[in-house]
């Protein structure tokens, strides 16, 4: 059992989990919509692990497919070498994603796909002669995970604060200030275009031909699900035709049919040169990511050996068997239950029990789109973020997991989910909020 002694002695816990010293939330089953503590109680999953298990837990073809490939062939060197289910699952993908996206770059996660397609991004401006693009825009309350390249394009100041040193160049198109928030939040159609148009001014400010990528999470997640309003993507991939910049869908919660179809990209219709995947395409089984590229920017780099060399990127985990085994078994798995699209099916249901919430004490924004959802809480006065945890930790004494995104509570459970489960998290949900009064 964790104490205080060995937690300090052996651990060091991922770093935003310093309350988890307070009260220890142990895992030790998980089976299809349910978790199991260590005290064998059963716990709801509203947030698919963490945003990732799309499948729900235990799925006989992901856990087979695992077991299979350790016992057949345990690793493949990446360099000069390859395996067939690294090809199988790449051709897979493929097919989901938009037209015209179809070369795969296998990583092993979020961060790892952020940092990549950024390197993507420069390196085609590169080949192609226009090394002076090498300005990296991201937005505010923007999340890339946590490497390099991830926090300085992403929104989150305090998640770079610590370091010092960022990329250089680097700016972020506004969002914070009140007309923006307005609108991403009630998701004013109107004012998305003109939202997006604070790229122009970024384009003005440093002229664009030194402006090498834009990166956007289709729908924000860990930044309090921000659902953009209509336009303002199809606004972002006007701005970056007109000027020659790439423009890169972080897809990494928004991918594997969270939104009602297999990318966000199809649910706002509107195609990215270069997207980021992981959480969902291993079901969350086996760490793995990947960056989607389309053909010309992949020939821009990889086309002949100087630019092999010159483009050199890769990871000792790349394609790994097992992440490509447990990738293969979570697409047959989406594939044969349908869940890429019951997002999209079971969203409208979502959608009227989660605003039922609506006008219970200090709800003040409900958001949703598909199977993700945000509860916007007005925070407790001094104390950011500490009455949506109140809040988590009453669900989850109640057998529910939520996740708060500083004073959002966030819902994203697996698409596997039934309108009981729904019913039973919003309920949990409305007690709680309502002793939180
Ligand atoms: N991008 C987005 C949009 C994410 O939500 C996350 C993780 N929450 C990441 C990148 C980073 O992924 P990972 O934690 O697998 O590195």
């Amino acid at each position: 059992q964790p104490t205080d002694a060995n937690l300090d002695a052996y651990w060091m816990p991922f770093t935003a989990n310093r309350q988890f010293k307070k009260a220890p939330r142990l895992l030790t089953r998980a089976d299809g919509m349910y978790f199991t503590d260590d005290k064998g109680r059963q716990v709801l999953d509203g947030i698919a692990g963490l945003w990732c298990v799309n499948a729900g837990h235990n799925r006989p073809r992901i856990v087979q497919a695992i077991q299979q490939q350790a016992a057949e062939l345990d690793f493949a060197p990446p360099f000069q070498m390859a395996h067939p289910k690294a090809f199988e699952l790449a051709e897979r993908l493929v097919e989901l994603t938009p037209a015209g996206m179809n070369k795969v770059f296998y990583t092993n996660s979020g961060s790892e796909s952020v940092d990549t397609a950024l390197k993507m991004a420069l390196a085609y401006h590169r080949v192609r002669g226009e090394g002076s693009r090498t300005r990296l825009i991201g937005r505010e309350r923007g999340y890339h995970g946590v490497n390099f390249g991830g926090i300085s394009v992403g929104g989150m100041v305090g998640n770079r604060k610590m370091f010092g040193m960022m990329l250089s160049g680097v700016d972020h198109i506004g969002h914070t200030h009140d007309a923006a928030r307005n609108a991403f939040t009630v998701g004013q159609p109107e004012h998305g275009a003109n939202l997006a148009d604070d790229l122009e001014r970024l384009v003005a400010l440093h002229d664009a031909s030194t402006i090498a990528a834009v990166i956007v999470e289709p729908v924000a997640g860990s930044t309090g699900v921000l659902i953009p309003p209509k336009g303002y993507l199809q606004r972002l991939r006007e701005i970056c035709d007109k000027h020659g910049i790439l423009l890169i869908f972080d897809e990494v919660i928004t991918g594997f049919g969270r939104t009602g179809n297999p990318f966000g990209a199809q649910t706002f219709g509107v195609t990215p040169d270069l997207m980021t995947v992981a959480k969902g395409l291993t079901n969350g089984c086996v760490p793995m990511g990947a960056v989607i590229a389309k053909q010309h920017i992949h020939d821009a780099f990889m086309n002949g050996p100087e630019h092999l060399i010159e483009f050199f990127h890769g990871y000792t985990y790349s394609a790994h068997p097992l992440a490509c085994a447990a990738a293969l078994g979570t697409l047959d798995t989406y594939a044969e239950e349908g869940l890429l699209t019951r997002a999209g099916e079971l969203g409208g249901y979502f959608a009227e029990c989660l605003h039922s919430l609506k006008g219970l004490p200090n709800v003040i924004d409900i958001r949703n789109i598909g199977l993700v959802g945000g509860v916007e809480l007005s925070p407790l006065p001094g104390e950011p973020a500490k009455r949506a945890f109140n809040i988590f930790l009453d669900c989850w004494e109640k057998g529910v997991l939520i996740r708060t995104t500083g004073d959002t509570i966030a819902l994203s459970p697996p698409l596997i989910i039934e309108r009981k489960h729904i019913d039973h998290i919003i309920d949990t949900l409305r007690g709680a909020i309502q002793r939180a009064a």
